[in-house]
């Protein structure tokens, strides 16, 4: 079914024979390439910078999709928008979250649903790569050793890179480990480093901050005393910056979530994006002047 959808679909002009990946956003594209090596040509739906919670397809992603030879997603309720957009299609998906144990929502819009930002920790990373080798293996059975091969490589690497968070973030005092973002993204790479996450809102999709929730964060910055607080890429920091004016708190600066940034910027991959974050953090809640 998937050869006869590539033997005569192809992908234009940018045809090069290889078979077509296509996931949902960067940071995936980039896992996936990583297990892919040469043999498949991997692109994202949702170029960097975008928002990609309530992310609406254009009619070129819908034709860009119909000439896929398979379509990877997250799952967990990440993209809002990917059912209906796959429903008409008749193109093979991964769901890669898939055997990761989920964090449940705490608070706010979605409380009690899974928090779909399973891979902000390396370890659901590894199962993310598990995950793919298995769907590029359905795909492309004769290069399946590769993709083997390229997935424990990679995941020796996504191993080191949860070691040094665990490490850095290791160095920032007890009284301040508290990590304070806009989206409420960080749970699983808060629970891998130890951290007490607080959020102005859940998950991006309702980006407008209401009085509340920035009221509440303000709350928790003064009673915790926290030094630093964060916003991330995709998102306006103008809330949190509204946090600091009250508190006090130093901007600790931007975090990288839900797109990896261009290949000049600070997080091309998501192995940069990882140690990118686990640096700002470490960086402003440790080396914070009182
Ligand atoms: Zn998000």
């Amino acid at each position: 079914m998937t050869f006869a959808l590539t033997a005569c679909g192809g992908a234009g002009a940018e045809d090069d024979g290889r078979k077509v990946v296509l996931t949902t956003f960067t940071v995936l594209a980039d896992m996936a390439r990583n297990v892919a090596g040469e043999h498949l040509r991997v692109e994202s739906i949702t170029k960097v910078g975008a928002e990609i919670h309530g992310y609406e397809p254009t009619p070129g992603d819908i034709k860009k999709a119909a000439r896929a030879d398979l379509i990877l997603d997250n799952g967990l309720n990440l993209e809002a928008w990917f059912a209906q957009f796959v429903a008409d299609l008749e193109v093979p998906h991964a769901v890669v979250s898939e055997g990761v144990a989920p964090l449940n929502i705490g608070e706010d819009a979605g409380a009690g649903k899974a928090n779909p930002h399973a891979w902000m920790s390396p370890v659901n990373a590894q199962i993310y790569v598990d995950n793919m080798v298995r769907a590029f293996t359905d795909l492309d059975p004769v290069h399946s050793a590769a993709y083997r091969d390229n997935a424990e490589a990679y995941k020796t690497r996504i191993g080191a890179v949860h070691d040094d968070l665990v490490a850095a973030l290791s160095a920032v005092p007890a009284d301040q480990r508290a990590l304070v973002t806009c989206e409420g993204a960080f749970s699983y790479l808060a629970r891998d480093a130890g951290l007490t996450e607080k959020y102005i809102w859940a998950v991006n999709a309702e980006q407008q901050a209401t009085p509340q929730q920035i009221g509440a964060v303000i709350d928790f910055v003064r009673a915790r005393d926290v030094p630093a607080v964060f916003c991330e890429s995709t998102v306006s920091d103008a809330p949190m910056q509204r946090v600091v004016e009250a508190t006090g708190a130093r901007y600790g600066g931007t975090l990288y979530v839900d797109s990896l940034s261009e290949a000049d910027g600070p997080v091309p991959t998501y192995l940069a994006l990882i140690r990118h974050d686990a640096d700002t953090i470490a960086g402003a809640l440790a080396g914070a002047v009182r």
